[in-house]
């Protein structure tokens, strides 16, 4: 298969351009389009045959549910039963944006759609190319990131060509997306709210809404007998080919520890890269920054592989506003975490 890549502007876009991504959607086919989180790979979230096109094309296990896209508030109704006062007063503040929630789901959407559970993913992105691709389409789309299941999410039409080319029929480029880490997961489909990922919305914007919000204990990496919600959750995710080491602790004790095995690993022949350490001069100092980590995570993650990179050395950051995203993507992707 040829994979078509049409550029189009996130800013001001070309309907023309998305309608022709829109027909491919509409009669069974694969397209990957930038959202403000990451690329996603989308197909008609209604047709299970389209949507089984996913999991082949990217190499996802098929218990990892997707989350449904939609452009308009009342495709939620469609796609969800029973949904709780708290759903609405979540999406009159953060959408459309990187906020995902889980709801009891409707007999209308596919099982393959959610990995064979009861609760659905939703989420009404920001990006004008995603929500007119959407509307184009006059269906919601299921899309998962747009990478080979493991991989970094792409943030680029680049890294989706790396990992889809050929296995695709079209990416829309509209350029880097903003905040380069993936959604928020909320679960609203039980009594507490239980954050499944943290993501682009802090969780701190979420207790200001909802007051007590629970943390799966999976957010911080722990090993859990409290069973999966989310079956994503138990997947190695967003790996580079090298091996990541992270190092938490205070910022002197990290920058000496990166020191150290930078010169060790380096004497024994093998390729080092230093993620965090040289991004200014105190990664938690102010949102600004951790915003920049964010955007820049997943390309860096690739960047290195593009040079050969054997070990990744990540200095920690704080788990407070976006630096609890940071931090999960960093553990679930490290091979080792120090405590200095
Ligand atoms: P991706 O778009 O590749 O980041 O993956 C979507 C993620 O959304 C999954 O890995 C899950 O963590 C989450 N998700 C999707 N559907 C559900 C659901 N019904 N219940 C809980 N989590 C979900
Ligand atoms: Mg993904």
């Amino acid at each position: 298969m040829q994979t078509r890549i049409l550029k189009v502007s996130s800013k001001n876009p070309s309907l023309s351009q998305i309608r022709k991504a829109a027909r491919i959607i509409k009669s069974g086919g694969l397209v990957a389009f930038p959202t403000e989180t990451v690329y996603g790979l989308g197909a008609n979230a209604l047709d299970s045959k389209s949507v089984r096109k996913i999991f082949e094309a990217k190499g996802r296990p098929s218990d990892n549910p997707l989350i449904i896209h939609i452009s308009d508030i009342a495709e939620l109704g469609i796609l969800a039963e029973n949904i709780p006062s708290t759903a609405f007063d979540l999406i009159e503040k953060f959408w459309p944006g990187p906020l995902t929630l889980v709801l009891k789901k409707s007999k209308i959407v596919p099982k393959i759609v959610t990995g064979g559970l009861d609760s659905v993913a939703v989420r009404m992105p920001k990006n004008k190319v995603a929500l007119e691709l959407i509307r184009l389409c006059g269906t919601p789309i299921a899309a998962p990131s747009a990478n080979i299941a493991g991989r970094p999410s792409p943030t680029r039409a680049e890294h989706v060509s790396e990992d889809l080319n050929g296995k695709i029929s079209m990416i829309l480029d509209g350029g880097p997306t903003k905040i380069g880490i993936e959604s928020t997961v909320i679960d609203l489909s039980s009594k507490t709210p239980m954050l499944l990922r943290p993501g682009g919305i802090t969780i701190e914007q979420l207790q200001k809404i909802l007051g007590k919000i629970s943390i799966h204990p999976i957010v911080f990496g722990k090993k859990t007998k409290t069973i999966i919600r989310s079956p994503g959750m138990k997947y190695r995710h967003y790996s580079p080919k090298a091996k990541i080491i992270l190092i938490e602790g205070s910022k002197p004790k990290i920058r000496k520890k990166i020191s150290e095995l930078s010169k060790y690993y380096k004497s024994q022949g093998l390729r080092v890269g230093i993620l965090g350490a040289n991004i200014g001069s105190d990664l938690t100092k102010s949102q600004a920054s951790q915003q920049k980590i964010a955007a820049s995570l997943f390309k860096s993650f690739r960047e290195f592989d593009a040079k050969k990179i054997d070990i990744i050395l990540a200095q920690g950051t704080s788990n407070k506003g976006l630096g609890l995203g940071i931090m999960n993507r960093l553990g679930k992707a490290a091979y080792k975490k120090i405590r200095v």
